[in-house]
């Protein structure tokens, strides 16, 4: 990557604040925005310019598409042809972290990188009440991944943002600490049937009980994506899972009561909403000690499912 050439700013959640957030979008420039999931790098979806700085930051590979970020189901429903099961989840759960893939309409004005050349968009409307005034007041649409260099943890916090893109973006804007702080659960069709294509902010048994049906899996392979990757999400240290008895040498990750000891806890009660919540910044923390790190075991029901995608993510073997 380049070296950092700009000052990032860091801007209030304030009218001033959100109102020179939505300027910056509109001149091309990158603004670092908080969700409800994680901190998001946002930059006009327009404007091919602005797209590929969100690569160039970010260094993304370029046939890895971009989640565009809208504030109303009106303008979703003016860029894709979104199928009746897509509505019925976007009637239960927009806004949210839920992202829907869906063909696109005519005349969309994408800039082609946004989609890396499909024919196909994933859109989604954020319920975090900041992102929802900076789109309002910015009033186009927003291309925006995780604000993290590729490859790394995602930012909950604006100091994880500053830490991985600082000196690389025009401006973070603050909303606090990311509620829920899992990636949306990404959904798309095959004709009406639902596949989910991500585990994410949502889980599989809530997005099933609104659609009556059991969701596919996507045998369609058309995007190699690295959030789809074995190894992303990576801390610099290494990672084992499922570990009752860490080794003297490892920062130890707890779950749940039983785990005394442990340096961190992804919830002592063993909430898995608050695991979800907690788990980024929880490995951004741990890998800062510079030693190898340890995770109790998380269930697989309910955000269990994304948590450990994630782990399992963070703890596959990676290129250097
Ligand atoms: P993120 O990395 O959180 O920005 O999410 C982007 C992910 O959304 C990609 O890695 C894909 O998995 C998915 N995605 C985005 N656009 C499309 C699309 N047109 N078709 C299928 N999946 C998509
Ligand atoms: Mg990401």
């Amino acid at each position: 990557m380049d070296a950092p050439q700009e000052t990032t700013r860091q801007l209030a959640p304030t009218q001033a604040g959100i109102t020179e957030a939505a300027r910056l979008l509109s001149a091309g420039a990158l603004v670092a925005m908080p969700t409800e999931t994680v901190y998001g790098l946002a930059g006009d979806a327009r404007n091919p310019d602005a797209v590929a700085g969100i690569f160039a930051a970010k260094g993304r590979p370029q046939h890895n598409p971009l989640i565009v970020h809208l504030a109303d189901l009106d303008q979703a429903r003016a860029l894709a042809e979104i199928p009746q099961r897509g509505l019925a989840l976007a009637r239960a759960f927009w806004p949210g972290p839920l992202t829907l893939v869906a063909p696109l309409r005519a005349g969309h004005g994408l800039a082609p990188a946004v989609t890396a050349g499909l024919n196909s968009v994933a859109l989604r409307l954020p319920a975090h009440p900041v992102a929802r005034a900076l789109l309002t007041a910015f009033g186009g649409v927003v291309a925006a991944p995780s604000a993290n260099p590729s490859g790394r943890i995602s930012p909950t916090t604006p100091a994880h943002v500053l830490a991985g893109l600082g000196g690389r973006i025009a401006a973070v804007l603050d909303g606090g600490a990311c509620a829920v702080g899992l990636e949306s659960s990404i959904v798309g069709f095959d004709g009406e049937a639902a596949l989910l294509l991500r585990e994410g902010g949502i889980s599989r048994e809530a997005l099933e009980a609104v659609l009556g049906a059991p969701l596919g899996r996507d045998a369609s392979g058309k995007v190699t994506a690295p959030g789809q990757l074995a190894a992303h999400y990576a801390p610099r240290a290494t990672l084992r899972l499922n570990v009752r008895a860490p080794r003297p040498s490892e920062v130890w990750i707890g779950f749940g009561p039983e785990c005394e000891g442990a340096e961190f806890s992804l919830s002592q009660t063993g909430d898995l909403e608050e695991a979800a919540a907690r788990l980024f910044a929880v490995l951004h923390a741990a890998d800062a000690m510079g030693r190898p790190i340890a995770v109790a075991p998380v269930p697989e029901r309910g955000l269990g499912a994304a948590i450990n995608d994630r782990l399992r993510r963070a703890a596959a073997p990676r290129r250097a």
